[in-house]
């Protein structure tokens, strides 16, 4: 049995990831910010905001040694570039790329020691290509995926992978609350804007949490250790 820490556990494609480990035969601990969240989703779990570096410090010690890190805690928050707050720069850089930074650089030293380790990152296709009225989240999406990459090729020596998966629009609380906005903001029906976003993805429909669990279940494998620092899309050929 390995040890694997999912952020952003508590629901989405987080949910989803730690239970798709589990079924694997994983020791599942998850990490949010919500307790009720955590609660609900049943696991093993520690409150933690992945921004705050002591706190993050604090829950990956209780935690244990990691063999497994899945960095799912993400935010979004749309709105034109001019009208986004130093605020909302900072809380999405701080969450998507140094929530990550966070976890890793608390994971990473057993990792060397032990040779091995999986990490994987939730980034997005908005870590691949603009979005217009979401520049921060995409900006920060970018640089997680740079991290990644760079991560890849300084441990390639060792026996620890680190990969991206990059969902498109995925069936969560995310777009929930995007299909409520668009449609306050637009004056089109929900049904309309989510049938707006599904028509992004050139299958013409969201992407299901379990279809990303699926392929980082196949990424923390012993089989997929010659992948590493891939950024590998789910979303039905937006990307390619
Ligand atoms: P979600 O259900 O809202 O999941 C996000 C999770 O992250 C929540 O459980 C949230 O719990 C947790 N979280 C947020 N900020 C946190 C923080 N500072 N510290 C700790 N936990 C935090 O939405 P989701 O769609 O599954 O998102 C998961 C990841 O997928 C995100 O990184 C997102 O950017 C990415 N993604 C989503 C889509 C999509 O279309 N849904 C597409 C591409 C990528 P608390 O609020 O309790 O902290």
């Amino acid at each position: 049995m390995t040890r694997a820490i999912v952020t952003g556990g508590g629901s989405g494609i987080g949910l989803a990831v730690a239970q798709r480990l589990k079924g694997l035969g994983h020791e599942v601990t998850i990490l949010g910010r919500s307790q009720a969240k955590l609660d609900a989703a049943g696991f093993r779990a520690f409150v933690c905001d992945v921004a705050d570096r002591a706190g993050v410090r604090r829950a990956m010690a209780q935690a244990g040694a990691a063999d497994i890190v899945v960095n799912a805690a993400g935010i979004v928050r749309s709105a034109p570039f001019l009208k986004l707050s130093d605020a909302d720069w900072s809380d999405m850089w701080g969450t998507n790329l140094m929530g990550a930074v966070h976890v890793i650089h608390e994971a990473l030293p057993g990792m060397r020691e032990r040779n091995a380790g999986r990490i994987v990152n939730i980034a997005s296709t908005a870590s691949l290509k603009g979005y217009a009225y979401v520049s921060a989240y995409v900006a920060s999406k970018h640089a997680l995926l740079g991290l990644t990459r760079s991560l890849a090729l300084e441990f390639a020596k060792t026996g620890i992978t680190i990969n991206a998966v990059c969902p498109g629009y995925t069936d969560t609380d995310i777009v929930r609350d995007a299909v409520a906005n668009i449609a306050a903001k637009t004056k089109r029906s929900e049904a309309e804007a989510r049938a707006e976003l599904a028509s992004a993805n050139p299958q013409g429909r969201l992407i299901d949490p379990e279809e990303v669990a699926d392929v980082v279940a196949w990424l923390v494998s012993d089989e997929a250790h010659s992948i590493t620092g891939q950024a590998i899309a789910v979303a039905g050929g937006e990307v390619m």
